[in-house]
């Protein structure tokens, strides 16, 4: 679906703007097209998945995009302690907490991934004095951004354990969430996507910069989450065990501030400046 109009379009204050670019939305309908085309993609269920915008200044240093994971089983118990830096001494400890993964669900749909786009950062990104430019030799610097998308969505694991894990030369697991080859399989998909023609008018979004979007289309929206700037993270649930050292004190650990179960509702739609974000008040539209 590509509703939005071009150009700027008067509306009223308190009225969302028709003709601004729902920047999270164009990337999910992007993403589809890519997940469609992409045989190492192709496991993703975007239905799973969502996307939602954070906010980075352009000149700041910081991330264009992150994956985060909501499928990561509850810890162990576990607790924090202290000791005593001369005698070793166990001087105060936490009470005893898991960490777990909030719960995310949109209708009847429960997200196991989350992919958050820095804005206005990631629409500035561009090819030009980054890592990923040797593996597009004389390419335009917007595809850097579509670099960006194939990249966390290869973040997705097919086994359903979490992010993605490599395995070392030697057959062992890596720690490192990119493999030795992980730039180059990404900027390969990169190549036979756009190679296999897709409609241009799912990324020419891409090739605009922060300021052109908002000359363009008169703002830029994007879903993020009520607790904005907060989303969705691990968090520490107390648990009722009884400490085995009564000597000792126990620290209370935070309790938790945000919701340990997000649905629909707690979606919001902002527009994004070069400066801020700012509520709108209208519902974003979430595909299903
Ligand atoms: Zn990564």
């Amino acid at each position: 679906m590509m509703r939005q109009g071009r150009g700027r379009s008067a509306c009223a204050p308190a009225v969302v703007c028709v003709g601004m670019i729902n920047y999270t939305e164009r990337i999910t309908l992007l993403m589809e097209d890519i997940v469609r085309r992409t045989p190492l993609l192709s496991f993703i269920d975007l239905s799973e998945v969502l996307v939602f915008a954070r906010f980075g200044r352009s000149d700041a240093e910081g991330p264009f995009a992150t994956c985060h994971c909501l499928t990561l089983p509850e810890s162990e118990p576990g607790y924090f302690f202290w000791r005593d830096r001369n005698t070793g001494e166990l001087t105060r400890r936490s009470e005893w907490f898991v960490t777990k993964s909030p719960i995310v669900r949109v209708g009847p749909k429960t997200i196991k991934y989350l992919i958050s786009f820095v804005l206005p950062r990631y629409t500035d990104q561009s090819l030009e004095r980054s890592r990923k430019a040797d593996f597009y030799p004389g390419a335009a610097g917007w595809l850097a951004k579509l670099d960006t998308i194939f990249h966390e969505l290869y973040h997705i694991d097919p086994d359903e354990s979490g992010i993605r894990r490599f395995v070392r030369a030697d057959g062992s697991d890596s720690l490192r969430s990119h493999g030795p080859r992980f730039y180059e399989e990404v900027a390969q998909m990169v190549g036979e996507y756009l190679g296999a023609s897709p409609e241009p008018e799912l990324y020419e979004f891409l090739m605009h910069d922060f300021s052109e979007l908002d000359r363009r289309f008169g703002g830029v929206v994007a879903t993020t989450f009520r607790n904005f700037p907060s989303f969705p993270q691990r968090y520490m649930e107390p648990l009722n065990l009884p400490a085995e050292d009564l000597s000792v004190r126990i620290e209370r650990i935070k309790r938790l501030s945000q919701p340990a179960v997000y649905t629909e509702h707690d979606l919001h739609v902002r527009q994004f400046t070069d400066a801020k974000a700012r509520r709108l008040p209208r519902r974003p539209h979430v595909a299903a």
